[in-house]
Formats: structure tokens, sequence, C-alpha cells
């Protein structure tokens, strides 16, 4: 494996959010993490004291002090980096936390990179590439099926199945390359009708995780969903009820400072990400039809439409006219009737053939709960059992995914052409290869910079 970390620096971070807070976290790692802490803290000396302990003292720098502080000790290999670790937690203050963060820079950490702290950890042998990958996943969490796909991904349950394929794939590497040491001599020690029923039984796996990668983007992203419909259904009035229901959810729950994400909408643990709603919201009285371009537009990001209609002003047929048009594709689309405050109950009974219908007041907040339980069962979420279901939900894993596969098709043709045994063994060599990628076997300092690159400093 490959290190591009000069394991001789220490590294410093503010780990908690920027913004004032009632305590912020300054964490070191690296050799002289406690060395550089004890040279400004005053209190016990830390040099001397047990991994796991807590302590009090204050920052100096000189005679002044900057703050009372908790100091936290991990001595090395016993830490999240398996360096030497120390959490210095002082008040929430920015003020604070730069001046303690210029001392110890002062006195020889310097800033930690993005993502290097657990690409640290990595490197050192924590976790796999794919668990590193997932602790930016469970930070970012904010749904409970994001939150738990990632939380088995960090915990490495995906990274056991990838490692279980290679490993087998090994094995008849080493067989056929054993094979080409004898080099003249006719010997098979790689048994081919074997080495075929492997790598049907491996592509079949990773067709199953490809497939998943729609539903596992699905938990980390959210589903795209779009609100269409003729003027004055009632769109803006709809997606304004649901947000703000969501705005009031996330900010009735007390002590949380998470911010409130425009245009998404948290159902039964899945997160609607409303497309194109600056369009809906800028006005309500708005008579300009959405240009069919506009309109397309919008459905080519979506995976989930809602055909929105006004009950009173429409008839069935007119519906399945335009859900017919709007639906070349056949997505998830959910008809609802809107303002139904104001149609006659022969009206509302007039639209039972339109198969899956929801009727709804969006101004006074009817049969919102039916609605959002008609949203999550189209997600069809239902059936996915996210405990024994391995679900990717990175992109980079897809593409080593597809990668290993194409070498797989590629070892199969080479087979049943009968090419020679070098060519068959490179063909599986770079099926090992993308397959290590996923879990950092294999790895190259762009694809870790790349990697880590995208988490934020201090973590
Ligand atoms: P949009 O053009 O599709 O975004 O429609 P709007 O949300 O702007 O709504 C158009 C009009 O319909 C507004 O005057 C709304 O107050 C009204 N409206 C929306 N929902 C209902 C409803 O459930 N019942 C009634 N009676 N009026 C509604």
């Amino acid at each position: 494996m490959n290190s591009n970390i000069l394991t001789t620096d220490t590294i410093v971070a503010v780990a908690t959010a920027p913004g004032t807070g009632a305590i912020a976290v300054i964490r070191l790692s690296g050799p002289e993490a406690i060395t550089i802490t004890n040279s400004v803290f005053k209190g016990k000396n830390l040099e001397v004291q047990a991994s796991h302990t807590l302590h009090f003292g204050t920052i100096r720098d000189g005679d002044k002090i900057i703050d009372e502080v908790l100091v936290s000790l991990f001595v090395a290999p016993h830490s999240y980096t398996k360096e030497n670790v120390v959490e210095i937690s002082c008040h929430g203050s920015d003020f604070i936390v730069q001046q303690i963060m210029q001392l110890l820079l002062k006195k020889g950490a310097r800033l930690a990179n993005a993502g290097e702290f657990t690409k640290r950890a990595f490197l050192n042998g924590q976790f796999d590439l794919a668990q590193a990958e997932a602790v930016a996943d469970l930070i970012a969490s904010d749904s409970a099926l994001s939150h738990e796909v990632a939380m088995k991904q960090m915990r490495g349950g995906f990274s056991q199945e990838i490692k279980r394929l290679r490993g087998e794939l090994v094995h008849f590497a080493s067989m056929i390359e054993l094979e080409l040491d004898f080099g003249e001599e006719d010997v098979e020690f790689a048994d081919r009708e074997q080495l075929r029923s492997l790598i049907n039984n491996i592509q079949t796996i990773i067709r199953e995780l490809l497939k998943s990668f729609e539903l596992g983007n699905v938990i980390k992203n959210g589903v795209p969903t779009v609100i269409v419909g003729k003027p004055n259904a009632g769109k803006s009035t709809l997606l304004n009820k649901l947000l703000n229901e969501e705005k009031a959810i996330v900010s009735d729950v007390p002590g949380t400072t998470r911010d409130f994400i425009e245009d998404e909408i948290n159902i039964g643990g899945i997160t609607f990400r409303f497309i194109d709603t600056a369009g809906l919201r800028e006005t309500t009285d708005k008579v300009e039809a959405i240009g069919v371009e506009r309109t397309h537009q919008k459905l080519s990001q979506s995976a989930l439409i809602i055909y929105l209609f006004d009950i009173a002003e429409t008839t069935p047929e007119e519906v399945q006219d335009e859900i017919a048009k709007l639906n070349p594709k056949n997505l998830p689309l959910l008809p609802v009737a809107n303002k139904i405050d104001q149609a006659t109950p022969e009206k509302l009974a007039s639209f039972a053939t339109i198969d899956g219908l929801v009727q709804i007041a969006a101004a006074e907040g009817a049969n919102l709960e039916s609605l959002k339980q008609a949203l999550t069962d189209k997600v069809n979420l239902g059936k996915l059992n996210t405990q024994q279901q391995t679900i990717v939900t990175n992109l980079r894993h897809v593409d080593s995914l597809q990668k290993t596969y194409e070498a797989l098709d590629d070892v199969l043709n080479g087979l049943s052409l009968g090419i020679s045994n070098d060519l068959v063994a490179a063909d599986i060599r770079r099926a090992l290869y993308s397959l290590g990628q996923i879990t950092g076997e294999i790895t190259t300092d762009d694809l870790l910079d790349n990697i880590f690159t995208k988490f934020c400093i201090g973590k």
C-alpha cells in the first residue's frame, strides 16, 4: 500500500462545526500530539498519563490564560487514527478557538488537510476504504435509512462481501499463475469449469449490487421528485404546505441546530428532494403555463412525478390523457386531485377509475397523510430489507464494480476461445484490481486524494 502522509507530522483541526456552540473541540493527531498540547497546558503532566483519560486545566500562552479546558488523551495505537490523539474541549467562542489553534501551530502542529484524520485511520489500518467513505456518509446522513445504510457500511458489511468475492478470485488467479510458472509443461491446476461457474456467481452478485445502487442513491441523496400540473392546480400551495410542516418538525426537535433544508421533506425515513421549486414558489397567482420544454426538462431529472390537478376543473378523461403524455418513460407517477373541498360527491366518485388517485385539499391541508403514505409506497422501499441486503450508495464503487464485471466478461470470453493462460491471468488480475479498489487493497495517491479531499477539514 502506498502512503503519501508524512507520519512525522502532527496535525490539528477544529473538529466541531463552525459557529458558536457551547463548546468546541480541537483535535490533534500525530507523534507529537501529546507533547505539543502539554507545552501549552497547565495541569497534570499529560506526557505521563494513561490512554483514555480526561484532564482539566488551562491553556496558556506564556502567562496569559486563554481558556479552561478538558483534554482527552488517546495514546497510540488506541485511537481513531492509531496515532497519539488529543482532543481539547474548550469554550465555543471563535476567538478562543482561533487563539488555541494558533498556539498549537506555533508549537509545531500543522493544519490538517481535508479528511486527513480519516485518511490516516485508513492508512494505519483502522478500517478499509469503503468503511472510511462510510464515515463521511454517516456524518452527512439526514434520514433514518441513510443513517442505517452508512452505519452498516462503516461497520464493514459491504466490505466483507467484496473481500469474499475477491478472495475466491485470488485463489484461481494464483492457480493460473502457477501454471504459467510451469511454462511448457502441460499442467492444469485451476479447474476451468469451476472458474467459469465462480465467475458466473460473482457476476450475478455484482449485478445485484449494481442494481441496489438505484435504491442506494435514493437513500443517500433523496428521491428527486417533481410536482407538475396546470397553472392554478395548487402546486405551490401543496409544496409550501409540505415544506412548512417539515420546517415545523425540524424546529420542534429541542436542542437541535440542524438547518432546515429548502425543498426537502422527510417522510417515513425517506428524503424527497423537490426539483425546480423556485419557479413554483415565486408567485402564487401567475397564470403562465409551464412550457412543454421546461416540463420535460424537469421530468428528465426526476425519479417520481406528482401530477396535480384541480378536480373541479378537470374530467377523468383529461387526467388519463395528461398522464399518458407526461410519462413516456413510465416513471413512478402519483396522480393527485386537489381542491376536493370544491367538488361534489358525484364528481369525486367519477374519478374512481383513476388508478392510485389521492384526493386532497392542499389549502387546508386535508388528506396530506394519505398523500405522504402514497409517496412512500411509490418509492417502494417497503420490501427493502436494509438489514440483510447490501446496498451500494457510492458512485465510485459502482464504477469499480462495472469495471470488474467487464474484466470478468473478458475472462469468460477468453476461456471459451481457449486463449493462452497469460492473457486469462491478465484479465483476472484486472478484475482483482478493480474489486480491490473498492476496499482499498489497491490504492493510488490520486484515488485517495480524490476520496479524502471531499471530506471537510477536521474529519
Ligand atoms: P399553482 O399555479 O399550481 O402553483 O397553484 P397555486 O398553488 O398558486 O394555487 C392556485 C389557487 O388555488 C390559489 O388561489 C390557491 O389558494 C387555490 N388553492 C390551492 N389549493 C386549494 C384547495 O385545496 N382548495 C381550494 N378551494 N383552493 C385551493
